[in-house]
C-alpha cells in the first residue's frame, strides 16, 4: 500500500519525489523510484523506458502535461527553443526528452526561503521546495522579501527544506536587496516566471525576430551587420552594464570575462535569427534590457508568434 500525497502549489518534482519517499518510509531517491515503479506495475524491462516524471504524474494522478507544467523546471529550460517549438511541454510524443531531462534543474544547488518554511509548516504541516526559488538569478523570496538560503548538494531535495534550517548557506541581505532594486533583474525574473507558466515554448526564431526588431530601434549594433561600428553599443555590453558583474556571474559567468566591444556569440548571437537556440537565459537577458517591462517583452513575443502563424497559414493555403 503506497501513500500518495497531492503535490503542493509550485512544488518541485524532486522535492515531491522525496516527500512521497519519506511518507512511505523509503530512505533514498533510488529506492523510492524503484518502489513507485513496482507500484505502477512497470518493474522489469520497461522500467528504463519510463521517464521519472511519468512515475510522479501517476502517483499524483495528474496528466503528464499538467505535472510537467506545474511541477518541473522544463517550461523554463525549454521556454524558448528551436527543437519542436509547436510541441507542448510534457506532450505524449516527447517521452525521449522527458526521459533525458524531465527532472533536470535550472541551476546548481537547492534553494529555499526560511520564512516560506515556517509558513508552510504552519499551513500544510510540512515544508517543501518551490520551483520559483530554483530559477537562475533568484536571490530572494518574492513573497517574504527575504534572501534565499541554499544547500550545495542537490540530493537535499529528497529531504524537506526544514531539515537544513541550521545547516545551510544564505545569500547576503545586501546582494539580495541590490538585485531586487535593479529593474533589469526584476524584468528578467518576471519573464522567467512568464515562461514557467506557459504550456508551450516560444519558437526561437519568433523571439529572435522580436529582439532584433527592438534592438534595431534601440540603435544597437548587430554582430552580423556589415555596418558594425565601434560607436554603436553591443548587446552583450549593454546586458553587462544593466545587470552588473556580481549578478551576471551567477546566471551567465562567461559574459563577465568578455572584453568590452568584443562580440560574444552566445549573447550577441540571440539577434542572428539563427535556427539553434542557446540556453534560454541569454534570450531573457536580452529581452530584459530591450523592453521596458516584462509584459511588453512577452506581448511582443506573442505578436511575432501570431505573425509567424499567419505567414505559415498563407504559405499552406498557396500550396493547396
Ligand atoms: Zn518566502
Amino acid at each position: 500500500m503506497l501513500v500518495r500525497p497531492e503535490p503542493l502549489p509550485d512544488e518541485l518534482d524532486r522535492g515531491y519525489l522525496g516527500r512521497v519517499g519519506r511518507i512511505n518510509g523509503i530512505q533514498n531517491e533510488r529506492h523510492c523510484v524503484s518502489m513507485i515503479t513496482s507500484w505502477a506495475g512497470l518493474a522489469g524491462r520497461s522500467r528504463k523506458k519510463v521517464p521519472c516524471v511519468e512515475l510522479l504524474r501517476r502517483i499524483s494522478e495528474m496528466t503528464t502535461k499538467a505535472f510537467v507544467c506545474r511541477h518541473t523546471m522544463l517550461p523554463f529550460r525549454r521556454g524558448i527553443t528551436s527543437c519542436q517549438p509547436d510541441m507542448p511541454h510534457g506532450d505524449a510524443s516527447s517521452r525521449t526528452m522527458l526521459r533525458a531531462s524531465g527532472l533536470r534543474l535550472a541551476r546548481p544547488g537547492s534553494y529555499f526561503c526560511c520564512e516560506c518554511v515556517a509558513a508552510d509548516q504552519d499551513f500544510h504541516g510540512i515544508s517543501y521546495w518551490r520551483r520559483e526559488h530554483q530559477i537562475p538569478g533568484t536571490l530572494r523570496c518574492d513573497k517574504h522579501s527575504t534572501p534565499l538560503c541554499y544547500v550545495d548538494d542537490e540530493r537535499s531535495f529528497y529531504a524537506a527544506p526544514s531539515a537544513f534550517l541550521g545547516n545551510c548557506r544564505s545569500i547576503s541581505a545586501e546582494r539580495a536587496q541590490r538585485s531586487s532594486e535593479n529593474p533589469a533583474v526584476r524584468r528578467y525574473l518576471e519573464i522567467c516566471s512568464g515562461l514557467l507558466d506557459r504550456p508551450i515554448p516560444f519558437d526561437v526564431q519568433v523571439v529572435s525576430r522580436a529582439l532584433t526588431g527592438r534592438a534595431c530601434r534601440s540603435g544597437l549594433q548587430r554582430a552580423s551587420s556589415p555596418r558594425r561600428t565601434a560607436a554603436t553599443p553591443l548587446l552583450s555590453d549593454v546586458v553587462l552594464d544593466a545587470f552588473g558583474t556580481d549578478w551576471i556571474a551567477q546566471v551567465f559567468p562567461d559574459l563577465v570575462e568578455k572584453p568590452r566591444g568584443e562580440v560574444m556569440n552566445r549573447m550577441d548571437g540571440v539577434l542572428y535569427q539563427g535556427k539553434s537556440a542557446f540556453s534560454v537565459v541569454p534570450y531573457v537577458l536580452a529581452a530584459s534590457v530591450l523592453f521596458g517591462s516584462s509584459d511588453d517583452a512577452l506581448d511582443s513575443f506573442l505578436d511575432y508568434e501570431e505573425i509567424e502563424k499567419r505567414r505559415r497559414a498563407e504559405r499552406a493555403s498557396r500550396r493547396v
